[in-house]
């Protein structure tokens, strides 16, 4: 079901809450990546221009509901009001009159952050209390922050019953893309799926198997997959758990499920461990498999230039390390190469990968939800997203 957009909406003279994700990374207080601030910025925009008075809100970090000096959101204020060119005030609060005393001094167009949500315990709580008081601050609410979506917090989910609430642009260009890649494509599909442990990522495996026509499948989880196939998975760990949930993937699946023919193997899980590469079938016992091969990048890559859509989530392998990075920019730089493919990334460490190679510009879409867009492809349904009223 869609949402409804808060482009359809008249805003003028109304006070607009606006959840969004500034959950950005710092580094000594300051911020390092301003990404998410930038993403962002249309719906606020969009809001100033329609002549509403915005509120906008966030969480920063973990302070679990109690007020942490360093997780304020001072930095966070100050850049935001350098991108949009103009006074951001500071709502404070999150809780308490203040709040509502700030955003009462608003005029049509003009901005204000509230405090670091999590200050207040009510918010991870989902507190009916917290929830109205936040809804108390404005009109209507716009939900932007689809990294928190899969979260059922007061500001993400609670707050939702009490107000007219909306997708931001942001918002909904996620559920698009991510959907619409799963969902909306006619030609061939390929789903990438890498990390490091297959039980962080069974579920999305079995859930894209029954969308896509072949998943390629890369990381840690490559030796469950050999196990699981009676082959040697090296000197991982692998539990009876994760073989079970490679065998039920490889006798579930509607689609192809493709394994690495090559891996590169270490002797021990460290940067400048020796890297030696083997095929499938003869992977050491005492080495750790740490990347796909380069017979596999090429492999992975000619099946990746075949299709119409590309999903990845999850990197090939330990690609911190540049000994090990080797089949994650293969595969980065395959999808990048696509031009007729529809590209989505799910966030997190897929999206530093194509970041670290400057290809983010020639992908359809990079998610800016690593954990959302995750549960999103496990085809779970967001409490952020589900709080939204439905399109008509
Ligand atoms: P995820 O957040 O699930 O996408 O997992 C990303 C993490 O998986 C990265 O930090 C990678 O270093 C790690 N990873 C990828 N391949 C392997 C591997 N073969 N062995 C151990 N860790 C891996």
């Amino acid at each position: 079901m869609s949402k409804r957009s808060i482009k359809d909406v008249d805003v003028a003279g109304k006070t607009v809450l606006v959840r969004v994700d500034f959950n950005v990374p710092t580094r000594g207080g300051v911020i390092s990546d301003d990404s998410r601030i930038r993403a962002a910025l249309p719906t606020i925009k969009l809001l100033r221009e329609g002549g509403a008075k915005v509120v906008v809100c966030s969480h920063f970090g973990r302070p679990k509901g109690q007020i942490v000096e360093e997780m304020r959101l001072t930095a966070v204020r100050e850049r935001l009001a350098e991108l949009l060119d103009t006074d951001v005030a500071n709502a404070s609060g999150p809780s308490g009159t203040t709040p509502s005393e700030v955003v009462s001094t608003l005029k049509s167009g003009e901005v204000a952050l509230l405090e670091n949500l999590r200050f207040e315990p009510g918010e991870e709580a989902n507190d009916a209390e917290f929830s109205k008081h936040l809804a108390g601050l404005a009109d209507i609410y716009v939900n932007d922050a689809f990294g928190a979506a899969h979260r059922a917090h007061a500001s993400t989910a609670g707050v939702a019953a009490h107000l007219p609430a909306y997708a931001g642009l942001l918002m909904e260009r996620e559920l698009e893309m991510l959907g619409s890649s799963l969902e909306g494509s006619t030609g061939a599909t390929v789903a990438i799926v890498g990390g490091a442990k297959v039980a962080d990522k069974i579920q999305v495996l079995l859930h894209l198997a029954t969308k896509v026509d072949t998943i390629l499948v890369g990381g840690g989880m490559v030796a469950a997959f050999y196990v699981a196939q009676g082959m040697s998975g090296g000197a991982a760990e692998v539990t009876e758990e994760d073989t079970d949930a490679a065998k039920r993937l490889l006798s579930s699946s509607g689609a192809n499920v493709v394994l690495p023919a090559d891996v590169v193997t270490a002797p021990e899980f460290n940067e400048n461990s020796q890297a030696s590469v083997c095929d499938a079938s003869d992977v050491p016992i005492d080495g750790l498999i740490l990347d796909i091969g380069p017979r596999s990048s090429k492999e992975y890559a000619r099946i990746i230039s075949l299709v119409d859509t590309v999903i990845w989530n999850g990197p090939m392998g330990v690609f911190e390390w540049p000994n090990f990075a080797k089949g994650s920019k293969s595969v980065a730089k395959a999808v990048a190469a696509n031009k007729k493919a529809t590209s989505v990334i799910g966030g997190g460490s897929t999206a530093e990968v194509v970041g670290s190679l400057d290809l983010v510009d020639q992908i359809t879409h990079v998610s800016t939800g690593g954990g959302a867009s995750l549960e999103f492809l496990e085809g779970k349904i967001l409490p952020g997203v589900a709080a939204l009223d439905d399109a008509i």
